[in-house]
């Protein structure tokens, strides 16, 4: 069998299985896995954790790894530094083990020096400008300080060398230190660093022109840039282009593109953002450059990164997240195995929010992210029949990890589809990637020959005849009907009605509650026209960014532009706190912006008193008001399905809780998922 016969995927996907020579090395492929933070770095055992987490995405066969960011010095603020052989002894555990995995892999470390956003008391700037998402001002650095820095990354750079490293990333972008000399707002020194954009651009180009002399030619150099750095005020595309000719100029060999600062109001990696959304920016700058450019964002699946190479838009194109979901996804692809793929849904619900709030990072749709020593699907040699009820989340991921450790699983549920509450997710505007992690299950229950039942209404008596070994009762919830006078109303209606289109939604409306399916189903009841995640130039108009850079940022004076329904929408929550502050710490705020732009009213501290021909009463502030609203979707949580799981136990039958079933309070995919594959890897 000749090799493409093996592997499919390699007639393809040309683009993405070429190799990339760049002259000293080669890159055996055009996947790179980019740089994310995991939570491990700072940790006493994170070497002995990172190794195997890296080590199984090397095997997985893609071409190049970033690593997360490393400090240079304390004042860089990453969490875990890099400035001494004894830490580059550590780092060898990670660079030994993914060169065992794959000699051909090759791993880059990222330098990431984060300036005025390095969360502690010695962050330093050009500038003592604070950040709009910073505590506080950074101090400013005097013209000795600026010289330290950079001989601190540069030695940076040469320990990574010594550590095994096949080179290094310069973030050079988000906001972090390099990027704050470029930008006026940000650099008010009158000195040789700043002033003119000559002297602006000299701090970068000097690390980067530095770390060269410093690591000789055969090291691999990589620099990430703000190709659109979506700031009021920020870098002009011939900025750009000046600055990315210089680093050329000085030996770098790839650069990388970036397109936004952090404190940007734009959303850039969020579901929300359609695939491949940023790429035609790189594409512009490719043409200007004589060396690689790699470009990110939203790229999930082969199909498109394949798309974006052989537009020319890029040279390697990044997959960071998607690498958490599923850590073979370059293999399946070469195997023509695409349809195995679990799919990054970049919901940022397990990666970024972990991140953002200082927890390990993980994944929502793979919980062994992260946790490759802890969390493994071992064969089992005790085959065990079991019954799972209920295909949502919960129970599929069980349904899946039970029957590829072996064991015989038959899957019910009563509905016509497998999915649970993520049929009702998927069909949210900006949610449309939901329908992959479907597609996944699909494949895993007739590759694992997992038995389907679906249309079948699990029943005790049923489940006790048949004679499971253990069952698994995944049934979900039920949404909480409040109790309030009127409620049975015809004008009260429940989310999954509203949703699934049985109950007409008026032209005045009133959601109760302002939890994550209140915010959904007002984005669904307001918008109009094509989803924005599906088309690129709505996604432009509705955010306000030209992807042509034409002003500053690519985004300075542009107005954003949205659809919305003809209705008047408005969201009411009994606490006090901020309306939406209960939302995913890195998505909460776009979920915001886009329904105040369509007119959502959002009102907190309510109290309901009871529904009738009139509306909706309610009391606000001591206040008391009609709502004059013709519908009142009611979205006030969940609470878990268990008529089941009680009929078992009342008839003697063992059965395990999971999912919402186990616990609805708090309950999101991500819990259930996690929750679901640790039992099952355990049963
Ligand atoms: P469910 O998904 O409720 O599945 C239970 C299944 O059991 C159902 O399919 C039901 O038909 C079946 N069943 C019940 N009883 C029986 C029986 N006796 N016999 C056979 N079958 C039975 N979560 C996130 O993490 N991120 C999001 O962005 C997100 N967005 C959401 C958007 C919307 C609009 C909604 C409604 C939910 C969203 N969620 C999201 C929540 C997430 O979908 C749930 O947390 C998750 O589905 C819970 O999984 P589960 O398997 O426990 O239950
Ligand atoms: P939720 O987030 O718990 O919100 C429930 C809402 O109902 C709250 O606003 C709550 O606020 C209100 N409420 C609770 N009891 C009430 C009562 N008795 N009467 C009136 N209002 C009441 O739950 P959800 O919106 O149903 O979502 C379910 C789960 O799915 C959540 O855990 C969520 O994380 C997940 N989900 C996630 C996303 C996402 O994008 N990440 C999207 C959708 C769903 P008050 O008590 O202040 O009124
Ligand atoms: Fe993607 Fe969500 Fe997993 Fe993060 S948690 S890698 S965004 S699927």
């Amino acid at each position: 069998m000749s090799d493409a016969q093996a592997t499919p995927g390699l007639q393809k996907y040309p683009h993405l299985f070429s190799p990339l020579d760049l002259g000293f090395t080669k890159i055996k492929n055009r996947a790179l896995m980019g740089s994310m933070h995991t939570g491990l770095e700072e940790q006493e055992d994170g070497f002995e954790r990172m190794a195997p987490y890296f080590a199984e995405r090397a095997k997985g066969g893609v071409g190049l790894i970033i690593t997360g960011g490393i400090s240079p010095n304390m004042e860089g603020g990453a969490g875990a530094k890099l400035s001494t052989s004894e830490e580059a002894d550590q780092h060898r555990l990670v660079t030994e083990a993914v060169h065992a995995a794959d000699p051909d892999v090759k791993i880059v470390m990222q330098i990431l020096h984060m300036g005025p956003l390095a969360r502690n008391e010695n962050a330093v700037a050009p500038s003592a400008v604070r950040s709009r998402i910073a505590r506080n001002a950074p101090n400013e650095l005097d013209a000795e300080g600026v010289e330290k820095q950079i001989a601190d990354i540069v030695n940076c750079a040469e320990r990574a060398k010594e550590a095994g490293y096949d080179g290094v990333e310069v973030i050079g972008s988000a906001g972090y230190l390099l990027s704050t000399f470029l930008v006026e707002k940000t650099n008010q020194r009158t000195d040789e660093w700043g002033g003119s954009y000559e002297n602006r651009m000299r701090f970068p180009v000097q690390v980067m022109r530095r770390i060269r002399e410093a690591v000789g030619p055969n090291f691999i150099l990589i620099f990430r840039i703000a190709a659109m750095d979506m700031l009021q005020g920020g870098m002009s595309w011939d900025e750009v282009v000046q600055l990315a000719k210089k680093i050329e100029a000085v030996g770098t060999n790839i650069i990388s593109t970036h397109f936004t600062w952090h404190e940007a109001a734009v959303p850039t990696i969020a579901t929300m953002v359609p695939r491949a959304a940023f790429t035609r920016v790189t594409g512009r700058l490719r043409k200007e450059l004589g060396i690689p450019t790699i470009t990110s964002n939203r790229i999930n699946m082969p199909d498109v990164a394949e798309q974006v190479l052989a537009s020319g838009d890029a040279d390697i194109v990044s997959m960071a997240r998607p690498m958490l979901a599923d850590a073979d996804l370059v293999r399946k692809a070469a195997e023509g195995r695409e349809d195995e793929i679990n799919t990054c849904i970049a919901c940022n619900q397990a990666c970024l929010d972990h991140t953002f709030n200082g927890q390990e990072v993980s994944c929502l749709v793979n919980p062994r992210a992260g946790h490759e020593t802890e969390l493994n699907y071992f064969p089992t040699d005790d085959v065990k029949k079991i019954a799972v009820v209920g295909a949502g989340p919960a129970g599929l991921a069980y349904a899946e990890v039970a029957a590829k450790r072996g064991h015989k699983v038959t899957l019910f549920d009563a509905g016509s589809e497998i999915g649970g509450q993520f049929n009702l997710a998927k069909q949210i505007p900006g949610k449309e990637e939901f329908y992959e992690t479907l597609r996944y299950f699909n494949r895993m229950i007739e590759k694992r020959g997992i038995e389907l039942r679906l249309n079948t209404y699990a029943t005790a008596e049923m489940l006790e005849q048949a004679g499971y070994d253990q069952v698994v009762v995944a049934t979900g919830i039920s949404p909480r009907v409040p109790n309030i006078e009127g409620i049975d109303h015809p004008k009260a209606a429940s989310y999954i009605d509203v949703i699934n289109g049985v109950k007409p939604v008026g032209k005045k409306v009133a959601i109760m509650g302002a939890g994550g399916i209140g915010f959904d189903v007002a984005e669904k009841i307001m918008h109009a026209g094509k989803s924005a995640a599906l088309d690129i130039d709505i996604f432009a108009k509705e955010w306000g960014i030209d992807f042509e850079n034409h002003p500053r940022g690519g985004v300075t004076g542009v107005e954003p532009v949205v659809a919305a329904a003809d209705r008047e929408v408005t969201l009411l929550q009994r606490k006090t706190t901020p309306v939406g502050r209960g939302l995913g710490k890195t998505t909460g705020w776009t979920h915001r912006i886009a329904l105040s732009r369509r007119g959502v009213k959002m009102i907190n501290g309510v109290e309901y008193l009871k529904i009738d021909d009139e509306g909706l009463h309610l009391r606000i502030n001591d206040q008391y008001e009609i709502l004059d609203v013709d519908t009142i979707i009611i979205c006030a949580g969940q609470t878990p399905l268990r008529t089941l799981y009680d009929e078992l136990v009342e008839r003697g039958v063992t059965a395990e809780l999971v999912g919402g079933a186990y616990e609805a309070m708090e309950l999101d995919a991500k819990r259930a998922i996690n929750q679901a594959s640790y039992l099952a890897a355990a049963v």
